[in-house]
């Protein structure tokens, strides 16, 4: 985000550079149970976005001393692959990825059922294989269906979806043009269900008017992720129990 940067024009008449309206989203796929040895996983593409999820547990903690007899503990390792970006990025954690995994622990905690697994942890993994600004929202979309794929118990999924300000404009779901030379981007995550804001943060400057149209846009957003994780989810229901020709025909 560099505060906004007039020489590039990223918005022409009512479009964006990619051709997407204001509250458009791009394009975006998701599939559940994709890797064999996790027990649970998921992938998304989201608009040039390509990250994969895997889950293990709950399984006993170790060392011991970190077991809490009341609830699980939810671990997170959100990592930008060193080819996921322009130039190569140094393998490895750094800031901005354990902040990453940080506010995607919590906000996973706050919908997993972690009481109900006293002295065990699961463990997420995100791996973002490219990545085009969004990641986190694509990273925790994906989290949370890898974790219903794992048959873990939660209360509700979390969707995310960002929004912010390009060229004056308030627009939802920023691609990495529009995050590096807008003025402002908010990645926000709910609990649809009970309209819970679960992951909110800001990197940029919007007035209060800005805000709260930015906040409705991303809401609305995460509305619409919400639908597509659901449909996921009860498509590969269906392709377990042999709906539209899936085991059964041996597809
Ligand atoms: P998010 O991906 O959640 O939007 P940021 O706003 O921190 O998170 O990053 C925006 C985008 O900037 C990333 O999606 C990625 O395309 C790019 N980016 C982030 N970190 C790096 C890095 N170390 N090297 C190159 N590009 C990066």
């Amino acid at each position: 985000m560099s505060g906004g940067d007039n020489d590039v024009v990223l918005i022409k008449g009512n479009k964006r550079l990619d051709g997407r309206g204001f509250d458009e989203l791009r394009d975006i796929k998701m599939e559940v149970s994709v890797l064999e040895r996790a027990e649970g996983s998921a992938y998304i593409e989201w608009g040039k976005n390509r990250v994969i999820v895997g889950v293990y547990g709950p399984r006993e903690l170790h060392p011991k001393f970190l077991q809490d007899p009341t609830r699980a503990m939810l671990r997170c390792v959100y990592n930008l692959a060193p080819f996921s970006v322009d130039e190569r990025k140094k393998p490895g954690p750094d800031r901005r990825s354990v902040e990453i995994s940080k506010v995607c622990a919590e906000a996973l905690s706050s919908v997993v059922m972690l009481e109900r697994f006293p002295n065990t942890v699961i463990d997420v993994y995100v791996e973002v294989l490219q990545a085009d600004a969004g990641t986190r929202c694509a990273g925790l979309t994906a989290a949370s269906l890898a974790l219903a794929d794992a048959g873990i118990p939660m209360k509700d999924l979390v969707a995310a979806c960002s929004a912010g300000k390009v060229q004056g404009q308030i627009v939802v779901d920023l691609m990495k043009e529009e995050d590096n030379f807008g003025q402002c981007d908010l990645p926000m995550a709910i609990i649809p269900r009970k309209s819970e804001v679960v992951l909110l943060q800001m990197d940029g400057k919007l007035s209060r008017d800005e805000f709260k149209q930015a906040y409705k846009m991303a809401v609305d957003g995460c509305m619409k992720v919400y639908e597509m994780q659901k449909n996921t989810l009860l498509g590969s229901m269906n392709k377990f129990v042999g709906v539209e020709g899936g085991v059964e025909n041996g597809d």
